[in-house]
């Protein structure tokens, strides 16, 4: 147990040194394109190209309409921006109650409680709380385990194990009209093709052959000296197969 817990902590640490070495890297180039951008702009607001009010009005047009591309996207397919990225529900704070009350005893032996396997982010206040878990690899998703059912859900009754203290998302949900989960209502007919067509939430980095850099590596242990910047008392950081 001891040397599981190890690596585990191991494992976290390299996690952490990548996810800082990665925005530090990101950093760097938002402040390169930062510089050409701005210097971009004054060239043509002095070149009298454009007003800096008319530009002002369409950077929040845009913004404005890139938040409302998205909260319509998940308003209407449920579906969250694509990860990587850190989303937060805003709501009024208010308790909402279902639009259809369901008797879900009646249909747990048919649904086995699948609205608890949808995804949805929780609001600031409910991350405060800290009642409800959320997913460390996606920031403020609501923390499923690797089937993809929320961790807070007992699989085998299919009741809630934070039911006092569940998202407003949980409380104000209702099935009744929601086409991922029945195909009918009335006569309990799940919709198999969406349930089933779902990944796991896990999240791996699968860059798109697209948007993939093929790079050459040499590995470290075919090299007589130390590559230039790498210091001596550094826990090599990956260690790499030997190729070939
Ligand atoms: S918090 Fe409770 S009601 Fe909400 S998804 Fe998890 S188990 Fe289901």
């Amino acid at each position: 147990m001891d040397d599981l817990l190890t690596e585990l902590e191991r494992q976290l640490c390299h996690s952490s040194f990548f996810t800082q070495a990665s925005l530090e890297k990101h950093g760097k180039l938002a402040d390169k394109l930062d510089t050409y951008v701005t210097a971009l702009i004054d060239l043509l607001v002095q070149g009298g190209v454009i007003a800096v009010d008319d530009l002002r009005v369409a950077v929040d047009e845009n913004r404005r309409a890139q938040a409302e591309a998205t909260r319509d996207r998940y308003d209407r397919e449920g579906t969250l921006p694509p990860w990587p990225n850190v989303v937060v529900r805003e709501d009024d704070g208010a308790t909402p109650a279902p639009e259809v009350e369901i008797d879900c005893a009646a249909r747990i032996d048919v649904c086995h409680a699948v609205c608890c396997t949808l995804p949805f982010p929780l609001s600031a206040a409910e991350v405060e709380a800290g009642k409800v878990k959320w997913d460390l690899g996606h920031p403020y998703v609501i923390r499923h385990d690797s089937h993809g059912r929320c961790v807070h859900n007992d699989p085998a009754a299919g009741t809630c194990g934070v039911y006092h203290d569940r998202p407003a998302v949980c409380r104000g949900y209702s099935c009744a009209h929601d086409e991922r989960i029945w195909k009918d209502f009335d006569n309990m007919v799940l919709n198999e093709e969406y349930l089933g067509s779902r990944a796991r939430s896990d999240y791996t980095f699968r860059p798109a052959s697209a948007a993939a850099v093929p790079v050459t590596v040499t590995s470290p242990r075919r090299l007589a000296a130390p590559m230039p910047g790498v210091t001596a008392d550094c826990d090599p950081p990956i260690d790499l197969p030997v190729a070939g």
